[in-house]
C-alpha cells in the first residue's frame, strides 16, 4: 500500500467533556490515546469522565428540563432541531474527515452515508416535532379521551464505533423532538465527531444543559446507566453490554431501548436475478469492512446455482480494493481498532479449525502500517461452526448451500440474534411467505440497506428491545398522560 495520503486541512482534535455548555476536562486527570486504526498514528488525547463529570452532566440536563427548553413551543424547537441538520450539512468535509481518521473507513463512505445520513437524521426528526399525532378516542356522549405526550426526562444515549455519529444522531435527533435533554457517551474508539456535533448544538442554538456529553471507557457508560437520575437509556452495541445496562438500569427502572448485535442471513434463491443479487451482497458482506450490524455475514444460496453464485461473487470480491481510506477507489479500509481487529483474526484461526475452505482471502494486510483484513469467503462449514454462529463483525461471510425453503428456514431461524434479513427470489409469494416467517426484525426482498425512517427500526430476541424510527422513536422518548374529558 502506498503511504497513506495526508488528510486536507483538518486537524484531529483532543476530546474534552461537555457539560452544561462548556468545554471541561476530568478532575481525575485521566485520559487515553485515541488511535488513527489505518496508521497506527495517535490522532489526540481523550478525557475519561468519572462519577464527577456524570452527575455533573445529569445535573445539568436536569436543570435544563425545567428551563427554557422545558417550556420551549414546538415550532421553535423544531426549527433549533432542522438548524443542527443544516450546520452538519455545513460542515460535512471536516466531520468525514474526522470519522474517517477515527474509524478507518473509506472517506466517500463517511461522506455519502456517516455524515449525510446523520445531517437527515435532524431534519427528519425536526419534522416528527409538529407532525407527531396522539391517540384520541370519543365513547359515545360520554366521554374524550386523547393522550398527551411529555418527555421523559434525561436521556442516557450510549453508542457504538461502526458508525459513530449516524447512530448518535438517530438517538439524540428524536430525544430532542420530543423535548428531552440528554448525557450522551461515544465509544471511546470513536469519539471526535461527537465532539465537534456538540459545538453544532450550541451554534444551532441549544440551550446549554440540554446537550451534554462525557467521554469514557465502559465504566463511564455504567456510571450513566446506574445514575438515579438518568430516566431512560437508549443504546447500541453488542448484546453482551445490553445485558449488563439491563442489570445495571433495574434498581431505578430505567425506560430502555436497545439495539444489539447481529448474525444475518442472506438468503439466495435459484430464481433469483443473479447480477442483482452479487452487486449487492458484495455490499452487504463488505462495505464499511463488514462493520456494519445489518450487514450479511451467512449467506445460504440454493444448491442449483451455489456453484455459479460462488464463482462469480469470489472473481467480484476479489476485485475489491482494501488499503487507504483516503483512496477514492478503496471499499475496505481498515478495521477499527487493534482490539478488534484481533478478535476478526482469532475467527479467521477459527474458521480453519473448523475445517472451512478460504475461497478468497482469510489474511491481513499491511501489517506494519495499520489493522487491515482481506475480504474473505469461508466455505465447506456447516450450521454448528462458530464462524456460522457468532457475530465476527468484519470483511468475512460464509456461504452454505441448502436445497429446500423449509430446511433454510430453519437453519436462519437457528440462532439467538433477530436482527436483520435478505431474500432473493423472483417469485414474489414466496418472497411474502418466507419473509413473514423469518425470525428478524428488519427483512429486505432484493434489496439492502434500504432505509425509510419512518419504518420500525430495530431487532428481536437478542438483538435488540423495541423499535426506533418515526412515531417508534416518539413513543421511546415520550411519556404519555390519557386523559379522561367527561362530556
Ligand atoms: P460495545 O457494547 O462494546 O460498546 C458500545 C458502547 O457501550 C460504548 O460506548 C462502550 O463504552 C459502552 N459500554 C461498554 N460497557 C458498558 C457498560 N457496562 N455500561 C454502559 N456502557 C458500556 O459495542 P461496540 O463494540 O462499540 O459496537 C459493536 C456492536 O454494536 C456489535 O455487536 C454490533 O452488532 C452492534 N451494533 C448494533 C446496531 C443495531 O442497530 N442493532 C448498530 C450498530 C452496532
Amino acid at each position: 500500500m502506498q503511504a497513506t495520503k495526508t488528510p486536507i486541512d483538518v486537524n484531529p482534535i483532543d476530546c474534552s467533556h461537555y457539560i452544561n455548555g462548556e468545554f471541561v476536562q476530568s478532575k481525575n486527570g485521566e485520559t487515553f490515546e485515541n488511535m488513527n486504526p489505518a496508521t497506527k498514528e495517535v490522532l489526540g488525547i481523550v478525557q475519561i469522565g468519572g462519577k464527577e463529570e456524570v452527575d455533573n452532566a445529569v445535573k445539568a440536563a436536569r436543570t435544563a428540563l425545567k428551563g427554557e427548553w422545558g417550556t420551549m413551543p414546538a415550532k421553535k424547537r423544531s426549527q433549533i432541531i432542522r438548524k443542527i441538520g443544516d450546520l452538519i450539512l455545513e460542515r460535512l468535509p471536516e466531520l468525514a474527515m474526522l470519522e474517517t481518521l477515527d474509524t478507518g473507513k473509506p472517506l466517500w463512505l463517511s461522506k455519502s452515508v456517516d455524515i449525510d445520513r446523520a445531517a437527515n437524521n435532524f431534519h427528519f426528526f425536526a419534522d416528527c416535532v409538529t407532525t407527531t399525532g396522539n391517540e384520541s378516542y370519543q365513547q359515545d356522549d360520554i366521554a374524550i379521551h386523547y393522550s398527551v405526550r411529555k418527555p421523559v426526562g434525561v436521556v442516557g444515549l450510549i453508542n457504538p464505533w461502526n458508525l459513530p455519529l449516524l447512530l448518535l444522531t438517530w438517538k439524540l435527533a428524536p430525544a430532542l423532538a420530543a423535548g428531552n435533554t440528554v448525557v450522551m457517551k461515544p465509544s471511546e474508539v470513536t469519539p471526535m465527531t461527537a465532539t465537534v456535533l456538540v459545538e453544532i448544538c450550541k451554534e444551532a442554538g441549544v440551550p446549554d444543559g440540554v446537550v451534554n456529553l462525557v467521554h469514557g471507557l465502559g465504566e463511564t457508560g455504567a456510571a450513566i446507566t446506574s445514575h438515579e437520575d438518568v430516566d431512560a437509556i437508549a443504546f447500541t452495541g453488542e448484546t453482551v453490554t445490553g445485558t449488563a445496562i439491563m442489570k445495571a438500569a433495574a434498581p431505578t427502572l430505567k425506560k430502555l431501548s436497545f439495539e444489539l448485535g447481529g448474525k444475518n442471513p442472506n438468503i439466495i434463491f435459484a430464481d433469483a436475478n443473479l447480477d442483482e443479487t452479487i452487486e449487492t451482497t458484495l455490499k452487504s458482506s463488505f462495505i464499511n469492512q463488514g462493520e456494519v450490524c445489518l450487514c450479511g455475514s451467512r449467506i445460504y444460496v440454493q444448491r442449483e446455482i451455489y456453484d455459479s453464485f460462488l464463482e462469480k461473487f469470489a472473481a467480484k470480491a476479489k476485485e475489491l480494493k482494501v488499503g487507504d481510506p483516503f483512496e477514492s477507489e478503496t471499499l475496505v479500509g481498515a478495521m477499527v481498532s487493534e482490539e478488534h481487529y484481533n478478535k476478526v483474526v482469532s475467527y479467521l484461526d477459527i474458521a480453519k479449525e473448523e475445517g472451512g475452505k478460504f475461497l478468497i482471502g482469510g489474511n491481513t494486510l499491511y501489517e506494519e502500517k495499520g489493522f487491515y483484513i482481506e475480504p474473505t469467503i469461508i466455505t465447506g462449514l456447516n450450521q454448528d461452526s462458530r464462524c456460522v454462529r457468532e457475530e465476527i463483525f468484519g470483511p468475512v461471510v460464509t456461504v452454505l448451500p441448502f436445497d429446500t425453503e423449509e430446511e433454510v428456514l430453519e437453519q436462519i431461524n437457528d440462532t439467538h440474534y433477530g436482527l436483520s434479513a435478505s431474500v432473493w427470489t423472483t417469485n414474489v409469494k414466496r418472497a411474502a411467505s418466507f419473509s413473514a416467517q423469518i425470525e428478524a426484525g428488519m427483512v429486505w426482498v432484493n434489496t439492502w440497506f434500504l432505509r425509510d425512517l419512518r419504518t420500525p427500526f430495530g431487532g428481536m430476541k437478542h438483538s435488540g428491545l423495541g423499535r426506533e424510527g418515526g412515531v417508534h422513536s416518539m413513543d421511546f422518548y415520550t411519556e404519555q398522560t390519557n386523559v379522561t374529558l367527561k362530556l
